[in-house]
């Protein structure tokens, strides 16, 4: 038996393979296209050609494919079920909370164990400080994985019994992140079709990050209390700012679908009556209507 076996070898799969290679542990590698192994093989892992052997391999699979689609084709894969009881599998791959809770049902009833996670790294950070990975599901399920993730990550979190709350908070994450990435990019446009330098408009803005790391923990607290007063910044002020940025965006020539989007968001916001409380209540025009599950 390894200590574990790693099915997907992509950027991340490979990544995660490596660094428990690295760690020591004895390693078990599989993946559709069996060329991504050689490296891994050359490392110290055991590579069966047949997905059954690598599963059955050891106690705990950690699974890193593009979606849970991919997953289950390799979990549906001849005489894998039979070898799947009393195993753990650690699904790391992205996706909804849905996908999590049909997966969960499915290993399950196959006699094995689940426990659903969210890597939130670069491929390159994995084993290091910075990688951070959550787990959800049963809380023995996460404590049997813990050591395990803790060579992956330097920051390894349980968030609950809830099988879907992991991928629940990495799409709430990717709704940030989708922000900062087109926000920056429009950032960047902007600065060259001014014949400034993107390069210099990156340094400046990771200057003012820990303003933006100050912000998120007043943003959420505020949402968490339903509390929008102490504004410094109003939704007024702001509906401001962006009506500006999407007129000028379109004086350059740059695309201008983010800048409307955040000023008609803004705008709806003042215009149903919260002008005057601070920017975090832009949520109120964000939220569901439905209870929360
Ligand atoms: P990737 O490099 O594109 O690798 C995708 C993997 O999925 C490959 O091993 C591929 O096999 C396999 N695959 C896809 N469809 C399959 C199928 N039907 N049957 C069997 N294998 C299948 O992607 P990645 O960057 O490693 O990402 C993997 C997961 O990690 C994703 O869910 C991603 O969201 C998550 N993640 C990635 C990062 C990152 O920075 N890369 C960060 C956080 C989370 P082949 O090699 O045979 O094509």
């Amino acid at each position: 038996m390894s200590d574990v076996s790693v099915v997907g070898l992509g950027e991340m799969g490979g990544a995660l393979a490596r660094a428990l290679i690295n760690a020591g542990k004895s390693v078990t590698v599989w993946n559709r296209s069996e060329a991504k192994s050689t490296a891994l093989v050359a490392l110290g892992a055991k590579a069966p050609v047949n997905t059954a052997e690598a599963i059955a391999a050891s106690p705990v699979v950690i699974i890193c494919l593009s979606s849970y689609a991919a997953s289950l084709d390799v979990l549906q894969q001849p005489g894998v079920a039979d070898v799947m009881k009393g195993r753990l599998v650690v699904q790391l791959s992205s996706g909804t909370p849905g996908h999590a809770r049909s997966l969960d049902s499915w290993v399950r009833a196959k006699g094995a164990r689940y426990l659903d996670g969210a890597i939130a790294a670069w491929p390159r950070q994995i084993g290091g400080p910075e990688a951070s990975i959550i787990g959800a599901g049963p809380e023995a399920d996460f404590a049997l994985a813990e050591p395990l993730l803790r060579v992956l990550a330097g920051n390894v979190s349980y968030v609950g019994a809830n099988i879907g709350h992991a991928a629940a908070i990495t799409n709430a994450a990717m709704a940030y992140f989708a922000g900062h990435w087109i926000g920056f990019a429009q950032g960047a446009a902007i600065s060259e079709a001014e014949g400034i330098d993107p390069a210099t408009f990156g340094e400046m803005l990771s200057g003012i990050g820990s303003m933006f790391a100050d912000d998120m923990l007043k943003m959420g607290r505020a949402i968490a209390d339903n509390r929008f007063d102490n504004a410094e910044a109003t939704i007024k002020t702001i509906t401001g700012d962006l009506g500006w940025l999407a007129e000028y965006a379109g004086d350059l020539g740059t695309d201008t679908a983010f800048p409307q989007l955040a000023a008609d968001t803004f705008r709806r916001a003042r215009d149903s009556g919260f002008g005057a409380e601070q920017h975090s209540a832009v949520v109120k025009v964000l939220r569901s209507p439905k209870p929360a599950a």
